[in-house]
C-alpha cells in the first residue's frame, strides 16, 4: 500500500509546509537497511545511544528524499526536492502513522504479549491458521516500540488476519503500542521475571502489559495465574475474558488433564459442555502452555475441534534464530530455517548484506518456493527478484515448481532452477560450491536441512555457540551508560576472548563500534583481511612488525623508548608523517608503559620528529573491580589525568585520554573521558557483579556413552576416586585438549544437562571426560552444557580457582564456533 507524502504529512499533523510530491511504501528507521530509496520515508529516531539525524546526509546521497525529523541542520539547505517533515518526536510520529494505517482495516487482529512464548504462539497461530487466512504477522520478534509499527505497516489489501506481538521493558510503553496494534483478540502468554528491574512489582508489570487489551473484543489468558487473574479484574478486562484453567471446570476452556506419551502430549479439554482432546508433538511444559493459548484462539475463531486436532499434531518447532556455520571449501553458510515469507526473506538478505565485508566471498542464495502470500506467483516472484537484485546476489538456486515457472524474472547472472530439493541434491552441483557466502532460505516443507547437512563442515561435536544478539545487547548496554561523546573501544584480543575475533568485529562494526583493540599485529592483520575498516589499536606491537602496521593502518600502543625510537626511524625512512600512536603510561599496574618521570624526555623526542602523532594517552587499571583498592584506582586516575594534561600542553594539539576497562566503566564512570576500553563485559561477564548483561558464549558437547557402574568401582585414569554408591556415568566428548581445565576433574567442576547439574568424575582425559548423571533423565547423544546461561563462566572459574578470562580464552581452536542470531 502506498501513501502520498502529502497524506502522511496531514496524518502527522504537519501544516503550512511546502511538500514536494512523492509516494511512500516503505518506512525506514535503520539506515543500513535501505532498499528502494524513492519509496522510502526515513524516521530519524533519537535514542540514548544514537541520533539517527546524522545518517540523513548519506541517505540523501543514496537517493532518499523524504525524512521525518525533529530538527533541521544548516548543511541540508543545499538539498533539493527533499521533504523534511518536522515533528516533536520521531518515534511517536512513526507510531502515529502506523496507527492510522491500522485503522484502515476491519479484520481480526490478534495482539500477543506476555513475558515468554510470544513469538512461538504467534508463529504457531500462523502455522495453524495459514490455510484459512492471508496472514500478516510481525517478522521474527519485532515487538518493540519501533518493531511494532514497522510490522503493522506490512498489512496490505490482501491481509485477512494479522498477528502481532508486543513486548515492553519499561512502564508506560504499552500505551503507545496499543493504538498501533489495536487488537481485536488479546492473548496473554505467560508472566515471568524478564525485565522485572524496571517495574515496582509483578502486578504493576502485568497490568502495564494488559494495557494492550483495553479495546479488544476478547481477552485470552490463564485463569490459574493469580497475578494475571487479579490484574484482569482490576483492569475490568475479566468481563470479556476467554480464559483457560486446569483447576476451574467452569472456565470457558477447561483443561481436564494433559498426558505425556513418548514424544507427544495429549491435552483433554472441555469446551461448551463437550469433551475433546488434541495431541501435540511436544512434551515440554512451555510448549504445552503455548499450545493451550493457540487452542483457545482457534476455538474463539470457530475452528472446528476436529480441524484443530488435525493441525495441532502437525505443529513444528519454531527456529528462532539464524545461524552462521563454517561450510566446506571455504564457504560460509547462513542457515535460516525460519518460515519462508517475503518479510523473513528481506531480513535474511539484510543479514547477508550486512556481512558483505567478506568481499572475497561470492554471494549465493538458495531459495525455495514461497508459500501462502496471497499474491499471484507472477507478481510475487517479481518482488522477490527485486529484493535479490537489490541485495547483490551473484548466484541463485531456485527450488520448487513456482520458482521454476517464473525463473525468467530473475536477472542474476548465474542462476539454476530445480523442481525439488531431491533434484538439487541429485544434480551434484552443490559439490562445486567454493568461496561462497551461502544463504539457505527455504519453506519448511522443502527440508533445506538436508542441504545444510551436505554443505556444512563437521569436524568435532563440541561447539562454542556465540550469541551475537547478546553481544550487541551488551555493547549497547555499556554504550547507554557512557556519554555519547565517549568512544567505545571494543577489545577483540585473544581471538575476541575466545569467541572469534572476526565474527565479533564484523558484528560490532555493523553496529558502529568506534575502535577495536587487539594484542598483536597478526590479529589486526587478520581483521583487515576480513574487511574490518574500523580503526584498530595494537596493544603489544613488536619492532619487527612495523611494515604490516603501516600498510594495514594499525595504530600501535607505544610503551617504551625502544619501541618509540624504532617506530620514529621507520616512519621517517618511509616518509610517513603524523602516523597515529597511543602512548601508554604506567600509573601503577607495572606491566607496560612510560613512568611519569620519563614524560619530559618522552616529550622531547616526540617534539623533535614528524613521523608520529599522538592520538591518545592512556593507562590501565590494576584493580578496578575491587572496592578494597578504590583509593589506589583513584590515584591511577589522577596520575593519568596529570600526565595527559602535561603531554597535551607541550605537544600543542588535542590528544585523547582513557583508562577505564569493563569494571572501570561499571565503577568509575566519571573517568570515562574521551574513550573507554570494553573487554570482558562485552562477552557477558561483569567483574563487579552488575546485573543486566546477557550470556554470549555457550560451550556445548554431547554424551557418547552411558553406563551403570556399581558401587566401589573407580572411574578414569589413575583410579582417583572410588564410587560410594551405584552410579550412572556418562562419557562426554570434551577433554583438556578442548580447553576443559584438568583441574575440573574429581568433582571440582560440573556440567549442566537436561536442567540439572552433573559433577565431573575422575580425571579429565585429553578428548573426553566422565560425569555422574545418577538420577538425571538423559540418553546418549543428549546435549551437555559446559558453561553458558545456566552455568555461568564466573561460577566455572571459581570452581577451579581461576578467572573467567582464562576459561573463555582457553577454548581450543578445534572447538567449532557457531554464531547465532535471532
Ligand atoms: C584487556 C584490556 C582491557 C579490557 O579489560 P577488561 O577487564 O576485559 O574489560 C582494557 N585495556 C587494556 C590495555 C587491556 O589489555
Amino acid at each position: 500500500m502506498k501513501y502520498s507524502i502529502l497524506k502522511i504529512a496531514s496524518i502527522l499533523g504537519i501544516k503550512n509546509q511546502n511538500i514536494a510530491e512523492g509516494e511512500i511504501s516503505l518506512l525506514l528507521t535503520d539506515s543500513r537497511k535501505l532498499s528502494s530509496p524513492q519509496e522510502t520515508l526515513f524516521f530519524a529516531i533519537e535514542t540514548k545511544q544514537n541520533d539517527a539525524h546524522k545518517f540523513i546526509s548519506d541517505l540523501y546521497g543514496s537517493g532518499v528524499r523524504n525524512f521525518v525529523v525533529t530538527k533541521l541542520f544548516p548543511e541540508w539547505k543545499s538539498f533539493t526536492d527533499v521533504n523534511f517533515l518536522k515533528v516533536t518526536n520521531t518515534l511517536h510520529a512513526l507510531q502515529k502513522l502506523a496507527a492510522y494505517h491500522r485503522k484502515q482495516f476491519s479484520i481480526p487482529v490478534i495482539g500477543i504479549t506476555g513475558s515468554n512464548g510470544k513469538t512461538i504462539v504467534k508463529e504457531w497461530l500462523y502455522q495453524l491458521l495459514e490455510e484459512d487466512y492471508n496472514i500478516t504477522r510481525s517478522p521474527r520478534s519485532y515487538n518493540s516500540q519501533t518493531g511494532v509499527p514497522l510490522s503493522v505497516w506490512e498489512m496490505t489489501e490482501n491481509t485477512t488476519l494479522a498477528i502481532f506481538e508486543a513486548g515492553i521493558s519499561q512502564p508506560d510503553e504499552m500505551k503507545y503500542l496499543e493504538p498501533v496494534i489495536r487488537p481485536t483478540i488479546g492473548v496473554f502468554t505467560k508472566l515471568g521475571e524478564a525485565h522485572q528491574e524496571n517495574f515496582s512489582s509483578q502486578q504493576q508489570k502485568c497490568m502495564e502489559k494488559m494495557e494492550l487489551f483495553v479495546n479488544s473484543n476478547v481477552f485470552i489468558y490463564e485463569e490459574d495465574n493469580k497475578i494475571i487473574n487479579q490484574s484482569a479484574d482490576r483492569m475490568v478486562l475479566s468481563q470479556k475474558s476467554f480464559c483457560w484453567s486446569r483447576k476451574d471446570p467452569d472456565a470457558p476452556l477447561y483443561i481436564r488433564k494433559t498426558e505425556k506419551n513418548g514424544n507427544k502430549t495429549t491435552i483433554h479439554y472441555s469446551f461448551l459442555n463437550f469433551e475433546y482432546s488434541v495431541s501435540i508433538p511436544f512434551t515440554d511444559e512451555a510448549s504445552i502452555e503455548n499450545a493451550i493459548s493457540c487452542l483457545a484462539v482457534m476455538l474463539y475463531l470457530n475452528v472446528k475441534p476436529g480441524t484443530i486436532s488435525e493441525r495441532m499434531m502437525k505443529l513444528e518447532p519454531v527456529a528462532m534464530r539464524l545461524d552462521v556455520r563454517q561450510g566446506k571449501n571455504n564457504c560460509t553458510i547462513i542457515n535460516d530455517t525460519y518460515n519462508s515469507d517475503i518479510n523473513s526473506i528481506k531480513i535474511a538478505l539484510d543479514f547477508q548484506q550486512q556481512r558483505k565485508v567478506e568481499q572475497s566471498l561470492k554471494k549465493t542464495l538458495i531459495i525455495s518456493d514461497i508459500l501462502q502470500t496471497g499474491l499471484l506467483p507472477k507478481s510475487l516472484y517479481k518482488h522477490v527478484a527485486e529484493l535479490v537484485q537489490q541485495s547483490g546476489i551473484e548466484k541463485l538456486i531456485g527450488i520448487g515448481h513456482d520458482i521454476c515457472e517464473n525463473s525468467e524474472v530473475f536477472t542474476v547472472r548465474e542462476k539454476h532452477f530445480f523442481r525439488s530439493t531431491e533434484d538439487f541434491i541429485r544434480s551434484n552441483t552443490w559439490k562445486e560450491f567454493e568461496n561462497e557466502l551461502i544463504l539457505l532460505k527455504g519453506a519448511r516443507r522443502y527440508h533445506f536441512e538436508q542441504i545444510n547437512e551436505l554443505l556444512e563442515q563437521r569436524i568435532h561435536e563440541t561447539v562454542l555457540e556465540v550469541d551475537l544478539d547478546a553481544l550487541v545487547h551488551n555493547f549497547n548496554f555499556y554504550k547507554s551508560r557512557i556519554s555519547p561523546q565517549t568512544k567505545l573501544i571494543c577489545m577483540v584480543k585473544a581471538n575476541g576472548y575466545g569467541a572469534g575475533a572476526v565474527e565479533i568485529a564484523k558484528t560490532l562494526q555493523y553496529h558502529r563500534c568506534a575502535y577495536f583493540a587487539v594484542a598483536v599485529a597478526e590479529e589486526g592483520i587478520e581483521l583487515r583481511k576480513e574487511g574490518i575498516s574500523t580503526p584498530i589499536i595494537v596493544l603489544n606491537p613488536e619492532v619487527n612488525g612495523f611494515e604490516e602496521l603501516f600498510s594495514k593502518d594499525l595504530e600501535p600502543e607505544v610503551y617504551n623508548f625502544r619501541i618509540l625510537d624504532a617506530f620514529i626511524r621507520e616512519a621517517e625512512r618511509r616518509g610517513i608523517t603524523n602516523y597515529p600512536i597511543h602512548l601508554k603510561i604506567d600509573t601503577g599496574m607495572h606491566r607496560l608503559g612510560f613512568l611519569p618521570a620519563q614524560i619530559p624526555e618522552l616529550l622531547e623526542r616526540l617534539k623533535s620528529q614528524k613521523g608520529l602523532k599522538v592520538k591518545s594517552v592512556f593507562s590501565h587499571l590494576a584493580a578496578s573491580e575491587s572496592w578494597m583498592f578504590d583509593s589506589f584506582t583513584q590515584e591511577q586516575i589522577d596520575i593519568i589525568d596529570v600526565a595527559h594534561r602535561e603531554i597535551g600542553e607541550k605537544l600543542g594539539y588535542p590528544v585523547w585520554k582513557h583508562i577505564l576497562n569493563s569494571a572501570g566503566i561499571e565503577r568509575f564512570i566519571n573517568a570515562q573521558w574521551d574513550m573507554v576500553r570494553l573487554g570482558i563485559g562485552l562477552y557477558g561477564v561483569s567483574a563487579s557483579g552488575l546485573n543486566g548483561l546477557k550470556n554470549v558464549s555457550t560451550l556445548k558437547t554431547t554424551i557418547l556413552q552411558i553406563q551403570e557402574i556399581p558401587n566401589h568401582e573407580t572411574v578414569g585414569y589413575g583410579r582417583k576416586e572410588a564410587l560410594n554408591r551405584d552410579a550412572k556415568i556418562a562419557t562426554i566428548r570434551i577433554g583438556y585438549a578442548d580447553g576443559l581445565d584438568r583441574k575440573s576433574g574429581n568433582r571440582k567442576g560440573k556440567v549442566w544437562i537436561n536442567g540439572k547439574y552433573a559433577p565431573i568424575v575422575g580425571n579429565v582425559c585429553m578428548d573426553l571426560c566422565m560425569i555422574d548423571i545418577t538420577g538425571i533423565d538423559a540418553k546418549e547423544g543428549d546435549s551437555v552444557i559446559v558453561f553458558g546461561e545456566n552455568l555461568p563462566v564466573l561460577e566455572v572459574a571459581e570452581s577451579i580457582d581461576t578467572i573467567p578470562y582464562e576459561i573463555l580464552t582457553s577454548i581450543s581452536p578445534r572447538v567449532k564456533r557457531i554464531y547465532v542470531k535471532e
